[in-house]
């Protein structure tokens, strides 16, 4: 039970990460975060926390004195950076993006066979950006050499572009919490990896 992840929101109420049950009730308990209640989005210090009823049949933590409800979801108390939501560019950031699939030809090869390409070539004043660099697997890179996809026959298979930032991608689905969709729902990060 102390194990299970809790989702943590920063003070402007967007999710940052998870930790786990026990890290989260110490946090609320130093004051470094609140328990957001997630039927009514009350928060509650500790004292608060500790004197909400625990509903029949809800998961709960005993000691000898008290019953606490596990918090899914704490809000920082100080934290007040907003995220920074853009994704770095970077090169592992465009293997995630491109799910480690060629772009031209989708094959997915070992990730040592994939290799950024410039789909306009630097040679002829191609940037390297988001919009302008995808996965190749090697036969398409050679095939491709220093030409625009168009002068080598190939074709994209989606065009490249920024992907949105989302602090919850790495949070299996599986793993999520009924009370976290409201927060971390990928509709409402609306990420968009395909164009
Ligand atoms: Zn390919």
């Amino acid at each position: 039970m102390l194990n299970e992840p809790t989702l943590v929101l920063n003070k402007s109420w967007y999710p940052i990460g998870t930790t786990t049950v026990r890290t989260a009730l110490c946090m609320i308990f130093r004051e470094a975060a609140w328990g957001l209640d997630p039927s009514d989005h009350t928060t509650h210090d500790f004292d608060s926390w500790a004197s909400l009823s625990v509903l029949a049949g809800e998961p709960c933590i005993r000691t000898v004195r008290l019953e606490l409800r596990i918090p899914e979801i704490i809000v920082l108390t100080s934290y007040d950076r907003f995220p920074n939501r853009r994704v770095p560019f970077s090169r592992r950031n465009i293997y995630r993006r491109d799910r480690y699939r060629c772009q031209y030809c989708n094959a997915r090869p070992p990730v040592s066979e994939l290799t950024v390409d410039h789909i306009l070539p630097r040679s002829l004043g191609g940037h390297s950006s988001w919009a302008n660099c995808v996965l190749a697997c090697l036969p398409c890179n050679r095939r491709k050499g220093n030409r625009t996809p168009r002068e080598s026959g190939l074709r994209l298979r989606r065009s490249p572009r920024e992907p949105r930032w989302s602090p919850c991608l790495s949070i299996p689905i599986g793993k999520r919490k009924p009370s976290w969709e409201q927060f971390v729902s990928d509709h409402y990060w609306n990420v968009e990896l395909e164009a």
